[in-house]
């Protein structure tokens, strides 16, 4: 349920409001935007009567809000929610461009990618340190030593970055390695990860599961923000469907469905979504044109032999005349890239 306020009122009485429903049994969390400041409750509202929530002098609109996820919902937040990493913004008018190798794979191999995408105008470094792979004889990452080198190309070229953890154990390294953990496909539905994940100072990165919809997606983001972790970014990594022609299929329309029921940016990765280097740019300007607010994209120097996801991967010099060929689009749809 929300209760929109009106215009004008005091932090103050915001204050006493939130005392009062919370009298109910519910939490009453108060969202102070631009124009309007509504409270927004969580838990069983069945035995509050709306309309004497709205005889309230300082009350505008009450509604009860259907959907499961609540703090996730932009009824519970009207404006976009932007994330703040080291300056830079994530989900303002600017793209956020994450780019980088799916796995680290050496100190020299990090260092140059992360100085030729930001050459290219990514905003952002990627690198795996700890990979969750389909087959255990294949390349398992170089794991805190990976984590090392990505913070090392970081203090080079001033990128901050985005890396995946799969176990909470390493929680301390990721902590001090990285900018922004991410929780990837596999772990979506992680939920002891996503609870913990909830109670640190530190933005992630949530990847839709392959096999996930968007409403779970959702439910995911809503266990980080209720942990007390509002710096959530979500990310569209292609479902599985039937099709063979591409790793997964890219759902396009996750993008604006997810903007239109969540206030948190949302990214497209379209790397994982099609398996394949020539189709990241097609993919890249359809994310664009949807309204993701940034990508996602693996950038190799040798993707032939590549440790992981080579196939996959586009090349710095394939990565510099996309990004050229992305600006149009982004401009199309008045966006900065
Ligand atoms: C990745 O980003 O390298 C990755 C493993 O992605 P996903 O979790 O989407 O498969
Ligand atoms: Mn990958």
């Amino acid at each position: 349920m929300i209760a929109v306020l009106k215009q004008g009122v005091t932090r103050k009485k915001v204050e006493e409001l939130c005392r009062w429903l919370e009298g109910y049994g519910v939490s009453a969390n108060p969202i102070f935007g631009k124009e309007t400041v509504i409270i927004g409750l969580v838990g069983d509202t069945s035995a509050i009567d709306p309309e004497e929530v709205q005889a309230n002098e300082w009350v505008e609109k009450v509604t009860r809000v259907a959907e499961p996820y609540k703090k996730a919902n932009r009824k519970f937040h009207p404006e976009d929610t932007i994330v703040k990493v080291n300056g830079m913004k994530i989900g303002g008018n600017k793209l956020c461009i994450i780019a980088g190798p799916c796995s680290v794979e050496s100190e020299e191999q990090i260092i140059e990618l992360a100085k030729l995408v930001k050459e290219s105008g990514a905003n952002f470094l990627r690198g795996g340190a700890f990979k969750p792979r389909t087959s255990p004889y294949a390349f398992q990452g170089l794991r805190a030593e990976g984590l090392m080198y990505l913070k090392k190309a970081k203090e080079i070229t001033g990128l901050p970055t985005v890396s995946e953890i799969t176990n909470l154990v390493y929680l301390d390294l990721f902590m001090e390695y990285v900018d922004i953990i991410q929780v990837g496909a596999r772990n979506m539905q992680n939920f002891e990860l996503l609870k913990e994940l909830g109670r640190v100072k530190k933005p992630v990165l949530l990847k839709r599961g392959f096999a996930n919809t968007i409403e779970e997606l959702l439910m995911s983001a809503e266990y980080l923000i209720n942990g007390g972790n509002s710096e959530v970014i979500l990310c569209e990594r292609g479902i599985r469907t039937f099709e063979t022609a591409t790793r997964n299929t890219f759902d396009v329309s996750a993008i604006p469905i997810l903007k239109h029921k969540t206030h948190l940016p949302v990214l497209a990765d379209p790397s994982h979504a099609s398996g394949w280097a020539y189709l990241v740019e097609p993919l890249s300007k359809a994310a664009i044109a949807a309204g993701a607010d940034g990508l996602v994209i693996e950038v190799h120097s040798d993707p032939q032999h590549a440790k992981s996801d080579g196939q996959q991967s586009v090349t710095p010099m394939a990565f510099a005349e996309m990004m050229a060929r992305l600006r149009p689009v982004a401009k199309a749809v008045e966006r900065e890239l």
